[in-house]
C-alpha cells in the first residue's frame, strides 16, 4: 500500500520520481506528491488525484533538482485531499518525508509537539514524523530520524530528505522498501518494480534498518546505530514483464498468462512422478498445519485445505491472517503455519508469521515476489514464479497458489511414503492446454458478461472445492465491477440468501461433475423454482443444466483436485467484462490496493 521512490545522482529527479510513481500507483492512487531540493530549498508539488494529474502540472518540469522523494498514496488517516498528500514537511520546510504505514502513537505525540509549539497543518499521522525529526536534527538527518524513530510505534517504510545534506534517509519497520544501487545514483522504492528499469541490483531493508543514500555510497546501519553488512541481490524480473504487451488491462494480460505461470510453478518441481520442494523442516514432527492468508490467498488456502486433509491426512485450519495474532493461535513446535500471499509484504499475513514463530511453531510461505518480507521471516518456502502481478485483483497469483497448495500436499503425502496419484500428476502437466481452452471461450463468456452487466447483485454458488471457486469469483466480481456479490456453499443458500432470489438475480453456479453434483442439481432447481437468473460453470453437459441455467459456460474436464483451478479463469473474465462494460477502472479499482501493508 501507498508508493515510494527516492533519487539521489546526477540527473534530473523529476522525471526519475514521476515514471516511478507511475509504476507503483498499483499500491495506491488517491494522491501523489514530489518534494526536489533546488539550491538548498526544498520544492514540495502535491496534487489529490492520480498521477496522471500531477504529472500535468506545469511547476512540476519547473524544478532541476537532482535529490528527490516521491509517494502515491492509499490514505489510513486523513482524506485523500492535497493537504494530506505526501512528502510532508516540518514547518521550517527543511525537512520532507514519504510514508508508507500507520504511526499508532501519532496522536500522542502529535499533541506533545502542538504543546512545544509545532504547527501541525495535515490530518495524517506520518506528518508529525518530518515534526519530531526537526525537534532532533542538529546537522546530520540519519541521526536525527534515529533519535525521532525511538519515539514511534507502528509502521512504517519512510524515505526522508533535508535542503543541505544531499543524501536521502529510509528506515523501515513493517513496510517495505528496497535500495537500487546504480552506477553515482542510488534509489530507494517500496517494491523492485520502480527500480528495475534503473538498476538490477539491489538490497532489502529489514525491520529496524536504516538506510542513508549519496549518489556513490550507501550505508545500512540497525536503529540504533550498528553497521550492517548487507548482500546486494540480483532482480530477475524484466521490464517486458511489467508491461501490457498488447492487452487492454493488466488484469487481462494476467489471466491470459495463466498456462505460462501454472507451467512456470510445476517446472522442475514435478518430476518422474514425484513432487520436488526444498523444505526446511522435518515433516514427520508436524500434527497440525495452519494455513493463514488474506483476501483471494485466504481463498486459495480454503481449497488448500481441501488437498491437504484429503492427501495427508493431518488437520488443517485456515486463517484470516488478521484475525490469527490476536486471538493467542494454539501453536506449539509440532505445528506448521504456513502464511500465503502474492507480494510477500501483506502487513497481516507478516505478523502473523512473526507470531507463529514467537509460539516456535514452524513456517514456510507461498510468495511470487523473490525476497519480499515474507520470504525472509520464514524458513523457507515456495516461490510461484508467477511473473510480477500489476493488476490489483489477483489473478495468475492464485491459481498458482492453488498450485502450490497442491504441490505442497503431494510433497507430505511423499514424505509420509504415500504414493502420489498418477493422475494428479499428468492432471497438473496438461493443465496449462486445460487452462488455453478455457480462454479460448472468452469470446462467449463476454457475450453472458455483455448481457448480465447491469444486474446489482450476483450470488455465486459451489460446494465442496468449488466453494471458494465460488468465492474467489464473487470477490473478483465486486473489486473491479463494484456489484455486489457474494459466494456461498450451495446447500447453505436455503438457510438465508434464497430469500434474495427473484428474476432480477443472478446466479453462478459451479457445479463440476463431481461428488456433489447431484446435490448442487437440487440446488439449482431451488433457484429456478424462484424465478433466479442462472449461470452454470459445467465441465460436462447434460440437458437437465441446459434447461435450468440460462447461460452455460463449459470448461474443460480435469481431476477433481484440479478443478477449482479452471473453474476460476471463467469467473475471472466474467468480472473482467463486465468492469470493462461498465467503464470501469478495472486495473486501479476505487479504494483497492495491490499490496495491503498496513494492519
Ligand atoms: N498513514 C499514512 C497516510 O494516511 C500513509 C498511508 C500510506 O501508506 O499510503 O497518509
Amino acid at each position: 500500500m501507498c508508493g515510494i521512490i527516492g533519487y539521489v545522482g546526477e540527473k534530473e529527479a523529476v522525471p526519475i520520481l514521476i515514471k516511478g510513481l507511475e509504476t507503483l500507483e498499483y499500491r495506491g492512487y488517491d494522491s501523489a506528491g514530489v518534494c526536489v531540493s533546488v539550491s538548498e530549498e526544498l520544492n514540495v508539488i502535491k496534487k489529490k488525484g492520480k498521477i496522471a494529474e500531477l504529472k500535468q502540472l506545469p511547476e512540476l518540469s519547473q524544478i532541476n533538482g537532482n535529490v528527490g522523494i516521491a509517494h502515491t498514496r492509499w490514505a489510513t488517516h486523513g482524506e485523500p485531499n492535497e493537504i494530506n498528500a505526501h512528502p510532508h514537511t516540518d514547518s521550517k520546510k527543511e525537512i520532507a518525508i514519504v510514508h508508507n504505514g500507520i504511526i499508532e502513537n501519532y496522536y500522542t505525540l502529535k499533541k506533545l509537539l502542538e504543546d512545544e509549539g509545532y504547527n501541525i497543518v495535515s490530518e495524517t499521522d506520518s506528518e508529525i514524523i518530518a515534526h519530531l525529526i526537526s525537534k532532533f536534527y542538529s546537522g546530520n538527518l540519519e541521526e536525527a530520524t534515529m533519535k525521532a524513530l525511538h519515539f514511534v510505534e507502528g509502521a512504517f517504510g519512510l524515505v526522508i530528505m533535508h535542503s543541505r545534506e544531499r543524501k536521502i534517509v529510509a528506515a523501515r519497520k513493517g513496510s517495505p522498501l528496497v535500495i537500487g544501487i546504480g552506477n553515482g545514483e542510488m534509489f530507494v522504492a517500496s517494491d523492485i518494480t520502480a527500480l528495475m528499469e534503473h538498476t538490477k541490483r539491489v538490497i532489502y531493508l529489514n525491520d529496524d534498518e536504516i538506510a542513508t543514500l549519496t549518489p556513490n555510497n550507501y550505508s545500512i546501519k540497525t536503529l540504533d546505530g550498528k553497521e550492517i553488512d548487507k548482500n546486494i541481490d540480483e532482480i530477475k524480473w524484466t521490464v517486458d514483464q511489467m508491461e501490457k504487451g498488447g492487452f487492454k488491462h493488466f488484469m487481462l494480460k494476467e489471466i491470459f498468462e495463466q498456462p505460462e505461470s501454472i507451467r512456470n510453478i510445476l517446472r522442475g518441481r514435478v518430476k518422474d512422478n514425484s513432487v520436488n520442494l526444498t523444505l526446511d523442516f522435518d515433516f514427520k514432527e508436524i500434527e497440525k498445519i495452519v494455513l493463514v492468508a488474506c483476501g483471494t490467498s485466504w481463498h486459495s488456502a480454503l481449497i488448500g485445505k481441501h488437498f491437504i486433509e484429503k492427501l495427508v491426512r493431518i488437520p488443517v485450519e485456515v486463517d484470516y491472517a488478521s484475525e490469527f495474532r490476536y486471538r493467542d493461535p494454539l501453536l506449539d513446535e509440532k505445528s506448521l503455519v504456513v502464511a500465503i500471499s502474492q507480494s510477500g509484504e501483506t502487513a497481516d499475513t507478516l505478523a502473523a508469521i512473526k507470531e507463529a514463530k514467537k509460539k516456535k511453531a514452524k513456517t514456510i510461505g507461498i510468495v511470487n515476489v523473490v525476497g519480499s518480507s515474507i520470504t525472509r521471516e520464514v524458513s523457507s518456502g515456495i516461490y510461484l514464479h508467477a511473473g510480477p502481478e500489476i493488476g490489483v485483483a489477483s489473478t495468475k497469483a492464485f491459481t498458482s497458489q492453488v498450485v502450490a497448495l497442491l504441490l505442497l500436499s503431494l510433497y507430505l503425502r511423499k514424505e509420509k511414503n504415500l504414493s502420489i496419484d498418477k493422475e494428479i500428476l499428468d492432471g497438473l502437466e496438461s493443465l496449462p492446454e486445460m487452462i488455453e481452452k478455457v480462454l479460448d471461450s472468452s469470446e462467449e463468456i463476454k457475450k453472458i458478461a455483455e448481457k448480465l452487466k447491469d444486474k446489482k447483485n450476483f450470488l455465486y454458488l459451489g460446494r465442496g472445492l468449488n466453494f471458494p471457486t465460488a468465492l474467489e469469483g464473487a470477490l473478483k466480481l465486486k473489486e473491479i465491477s463494484y456489484i455486489h456479490a457474494e459466494g456461498y456453499p450451495a446447500a447453505e443458500m436455503k438457510h438465508g440468501p434464497i430469500a434474495l432470489i427473484d428474476d432480477d438475480m443472478p446466479v453462478v453456479f459451479v457445479c463440476p461433475k463431481d461428488d456433489t453434483y447431484k446435490k448442487i442439481m437440487s440446488n439449482m432447481e431451488e433457484v429456478k423454482a424462484r424465478k433466479g437468473n442462472i449461470v452454470a460453470v459445467i465441465n460436462e453437459k447434460d440437458d437437465k443444466i441446459s434447461e435450468l441455467a440460462e447461460h452455460v459456460i463449459e470448461v474443460p474436464k480435469t481431476s477433481e483436485l484440479l478443478s477449482p483451478i479452471v473453474n476460476s479463469i471463467p469467473l475471472q473474465l466474467f468480472a473482467y467484462y463486465i468492469a470493462d462494460f461498465k467503464g470501469c477502472d478495472i486495473d486501479k479499482p476505487r479504494n483497492l490496493a495491490k499490496s495491503v501493508t498496513v494492519e
